[in-house]
């Protein structure tokens, strides 16, 4: 019923989270004409300083909603991926430039999440996102959204969109608590000077730990690890050079270079590793979208992209709503049937990747790091699952 009635008027959406998810869901309705307010809570746009891979999948909807020109000025272009090992012996390479050459994948990026999100804020109207703004309670009336501040405001709506990350307020008002599921790894990031002259994303396995270096410009590489490290016993790093003994099974050059340029712990960024999996991600007129409803490991570099496609294709269906294609509930349920079971492949290979990469025996890892020399020299195979996975299904 109230699917119907939305379709008479100009659908509005009301956003709560100005991060990767919920702003590109913000440009996806405004450049379909629809109007959309973005709720968030920080003061300002507040990147964490590191680096974010965007892969091929997220930058064809970046070329598709008319931001990947604005990205692709400030960031790195993806072309390759080195496996080595914690020695820096070259396990594979990936190559990606025959698919980009052929057309089938749209070329990768490497940047800085601040160019990211600040590409992504000036697609919008700059009215179209409040920031400092804490949600105090939603209300989800038969025919209306309405949602009251910290500070008093009110805000209604047709559709509440829950782009607001990991803790989400809006999923905990839909479904009630539901805890982050912790994956026995953490990561550090951190942005470095690039002193060791790395072109291409290099990883490097070790045992229960990994290192990846991505060139995000000429001169500035992100650092990104991971460590098993058991849930209640998050080791707080006490220095820069706690963190290098950390690593210290890493002796390839190029990591000592990099490593030995930090002064203080304070210049990395410690996360747990976590999932969010959730059957319903929609109920009556609220839906989430991005980490709300699906936080992933970060493995594949799929977190954001997955948050960006789950933007343009809810936007689409928002589209068809108010072109009165279809009501609001068969909108909604349509956005949900064409995300899903994407959404749960992707983070299904993401968490297997995890899983071998935190190997710790040593014949598990070697076992390991064998797998990953064989499967690099089979390249059709590689291209093919490459393809398979990195192309946006829209
Ligand atoms: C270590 C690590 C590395 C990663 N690397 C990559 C990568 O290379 N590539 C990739 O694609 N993904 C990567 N990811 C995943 C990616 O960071 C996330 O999937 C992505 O940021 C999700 O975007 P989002 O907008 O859904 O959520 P978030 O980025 O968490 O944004 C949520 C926003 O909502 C705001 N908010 C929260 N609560 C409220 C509230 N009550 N009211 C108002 N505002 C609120 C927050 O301030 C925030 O701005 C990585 C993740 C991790 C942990």
């Amino acid at each position: 019923m109230y699917g119907k009635h939305a379709a008479m008027a100009m659908i509005s959406t009301l956003v709560v989270g100005g991060g990767i998810g919920g702003l590109s869901l913000a440009r996806e309705l405004t450049i379909r004409g629809l109007p959309v307010t973005v709720l968030e809570k920080a003061a300002q746009l507040n990147p964490i300083g590191a680096g974010i891979i965007i892969n091929p999948n997220a930058m064809r909807v970046l070329e598709r909603n008319g931001l990947a020109e604005a990205l692709r000025r400030d960031a790195w272009p993806y072309l390759m991926r080195e496996t080595c090992d914690h020695r820096g012996r070259l396990l594979a390479v990936r190559d990606y430039r025959p698919l980009y050459d052929s057309g089938k994948l749209s070329t990768g990026a490497l940047a800085h999440r601040a160019q990211l999100l600040e590409t992504l804020c000036r697609g919008v109207p700059r009215e179209a996102v409040r920031f400092g703004v804490a949600v105090r309670s939603i209300d989800l009336v038969p025919d209306r959204v309405r949602l009251e501040t910290e500070d008093h405001g009110v805000f209604e709506a047709d559709v509440l969109v829950g782009a607001d990350g990991i803790h989400s307020q809006v999923r905990r008002h839909a479904f009630g608590e539901i805890e982050p599921l912790y994956m026995g790894y953490r990561s550090h990031r951190m942005v470095v000077d690039n002193v060791a002259g790395v072109r291409n994303f290099t990883e490097f396995l070790g045992h229960g730990r990994r290192i990846g270096l991505v060139p995000i410009s000429e001169r500035r590489l992100y650092v990104w690890t991971t460590f098993n490290s058991p849930r209640d016993r998050p080791s707080a790093l006490e220095s820069a050079d706690a963190f290098r003994a950390m690593f210290a099974q890493f002796t390839d050059e190029r990591i000592r270079r990099l490593f030995s340029q930090l002064r203080s712990a304070d210049e990395i960024i410690t996360t747990e590793v976590e999932e969010i999996r959730l059957d319903r991600w929609t109920r009556g007129r609220s839906v989430l979208l991005g980490d709300a409803v699906h936080a992933m490991t970060p493995n594949i570099g799929q977190g954001a992209g997955m948050a960006m496609e789950d933007a343009a294709v809810l936007a689409a269906e928002l589209e068809g709503v108010h072109a009165r294609r279809q009501g609001l509930a068969q909108g909604l349920e349509n956005y949900v049937a064409r995300r899903k079971s994407r959404v749960e492949t992707v983070m299904r290979v993401s968490r297997e990747v995890g899983d071998e990469g935190q190997l710790s025996g040593v014949i598990g890892c070697w076992l390991r790091n064998r797998r990953v020399h064989r499967a690099g020299r089979d390249r059709g195979k590689m291209l093919a699952d490459l393809e398979r996975l990195l192309a946006y299904p829209g």
